[in-house]
């Protein structure tokens, strides 16, 4: 039943792979199909795990954790220095698998695991920036703190990253000292089998880090296990708030990741060349499928050279799987969700400047959208306010700098924010008030490079109001132990009197 082409996962549990039982459960033997999306077809099924699946997963994690924790920093870290050339050696590898799963492009592909890399430079720097403090605080009274590990992680991570973001919390988790149960998503869960095998290889022990494959069971099962003492999420707002109210019931930490509509705010005195440019990297790299695409165009004034660059260049973009053209989306039911989002906006007299229905193709052909300029006259239009998570743009022209920073404040999430302008006044004027935890100025996929920490505000983040990378990751993955000492003076009881 299961080809070599179209192999079945299986998880990773305690340093090898092991078949997924789904014990007790209907979903035993029932598995997911995974298709490429450049052309629909079926490359491997993922199991559902359950429960109980789920129980030996953190069992190993929890076996591991005495050993692993109970390590120097220096030393957990020495193996992450070997699995961060292991990256470097099988990049291209990682890339081919990126692509074919997800349907990135190959430089695309590329830029995520090395966006990944960069996280695990970050932990490998920690046994640098993690001493803690000491002090004397009254004579004779010394207090000094130390970062102690939570114990085992989950950690639930989206599709459209399938290397990257598990790298936001895998390399700082288990060099703080803890170990981790990850689920990866169900639509790309080959990469990170590979990964898995790369720690392994770099001398990670048997049990640090463990893969379950699944769906909202598995990730239940992982938030109500009583060893695991902490949940990462990152995915859509709605899943992130109910993953994130789970865990608070459960008095558990919790870091969720939500969805995002990013906004871009060109200012009259923009560079037009600049400007068109990064507005078309923004919506349409990566197909839109980014977080921080930015995918709402707000002129201030009527702007039309800018739009018309803008739509030249989205003319000239071209399907495909190199460098610069734009790859397929992840499913079927994307592709029927963004271009539905198209057709109520043309319905409610929207202008669709560039058109990527005509991309689509039979469904049993792959998932093409393509990248789509849509002019907006009417405020409420939903393709304004919703995430949409295609190549689409939508562009509205505003009269006054307020209106468009009350628009962007309005919106519900908080991912990020850009502002297209030359002059330094007007882009501190917008940063400071923008309702977003990551800004640009001139910059419409403004990703905060490490050691900046990654998070947006508002329904795109829940949970523990940490960021995910840098030193909120440290500050998430680790506990505070706080000690006092006072010795007390024996006068004439020393040994050295
Ligand atoms: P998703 O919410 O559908 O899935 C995310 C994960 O949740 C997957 O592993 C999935 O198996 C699991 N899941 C699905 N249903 C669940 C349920 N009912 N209960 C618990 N877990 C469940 O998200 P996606 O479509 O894979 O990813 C795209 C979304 O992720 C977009 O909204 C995007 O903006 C967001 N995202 C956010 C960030 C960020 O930093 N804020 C980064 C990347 C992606």
């Amino acid at each position: 039943m299961f080809t070599q082409d179209q192999p079945r996962l299986r998880n990773w549990i305690n340093g090898q792979f092991v078949d997924v039982i789904a014990a007790g459960s209907e979903h035993a033997g029932k598995t997911i199909p995974v298709t490429s999306p450049y052309n629909a077809r079926v490359i491997g099924h993922v199991p559902l795990s359950t429960a109980a699946d789920v129980a030996d997963a953190v069992a190993a994690a929890q076996a591991a954790f005495p050993a692993w924790s109970s390590r120097t920093i220096k030393d957990r870290t020495a193996i992450l220095i070997k699995f961060h050339s292991l990256l470097t050696k099988h990049v291209d590898q990682l890339a081919d698998m990126v692509v074919l799963e997800h349907g990135k492009n190959k430089a695309e592909a590329i830029a995520s695991v090395l966006k990944g890399q960069e996280t695990v430079e970050y932990a490998l720097s920690l046994p640098q920036v993690v001493q803690g403090k000491m002090l004397e605080v009254s004579r004779g009274i010394t207090c000094y703190d130390t970062r102690v590990p939570l114990g085992v992680i989950a950690s639930v991570v989206p599709f459209n990253f399938p290397v990257m973001v598990p790298m936001w919390t895998l390399p700082i988790a288990i060099a703080m000292g803890n170990t981790m149960v990850l689920k990866p998503s169900e639509k790309v869960p080959f990469t990170m089998t590979k990964i898995v095998e790369l720690l392994k290889e770099a001398g990670l022990p048997d049990g640090v880090v463990n893969l379950v494959h699944g769906t909202a069971d598995a990730v239940n099962a992982l938030i109500d296990h009583e060893d695991v003492k902490a949940v990462t999420f990152v995915g859509t707002s709605h899943i992130a708030e109910m993953v994130s109210q789970r865990c608070h019931k459960l008095n558990k930490r919790v870091l969720a990741l939500g969805g995002a509509k990013n906004h871009m705010i060109s200012a009259p005195d923009r560079n037009l060349e600049m400007t068109s440019t990064d507005v078309v990297n923004s919506y349409s790299g990566c197909s839109g499928q980014r977080c921080m695409a930015a995918t709402v165009l707000l002129t201030i004034g009527h702007q039309q050279e800018l739009v018309d660059k803008i739509v030249a260049k989205s003319e000239a973009l071209r399907p495909g799987s190199k460098a610069g053209e734009v790859g397929p989306v992840i499913d079927q039911a994307s592709v029927d969700k963004i271009t539905r989002y198209i057709n109520e906006a043309e319905a409610s007299g929207a202008r669709i400047l560039v058109d990527g229905r005509p991309w689509t193709k039979n469904q049993s052909e792959g998932f093409w959208v393509g990248p789509t300029v849509i002019l907006h006259t009417n405020k409420q239009d939903a393709a304004l306010h919703d995430e949409i998570f295609g190549p689409v743009l939508s562009i509205l022209a505003v009269d006054t700098a307020e209106e468009a920073l009350a628009i962007e404040n309005a919106n519900p999430y908080g991912n990020a924010a850009c502002i297209y302008t030359s002059s330094g006044a007007t882009a501190d004027h917008f940063i400071k008030r923008f309702s977003a935890g990551m800004c640009g100025v001139n910059i419409g996929v403004a990703v905060p490079r490490e050691p900046f920490s990654f998070g947006g505000w508002n329904k795109s983040r829940f949970g523990n109001h940490c960021d995910i990378t840098g030193d909120g990751g440290v500050e998430f993955f680790s506990m505070r132990r706080k000690v006092t000492t006072k010795w007390v003076p024996q006068e004439g009881a020393s040994w050295m009197s």
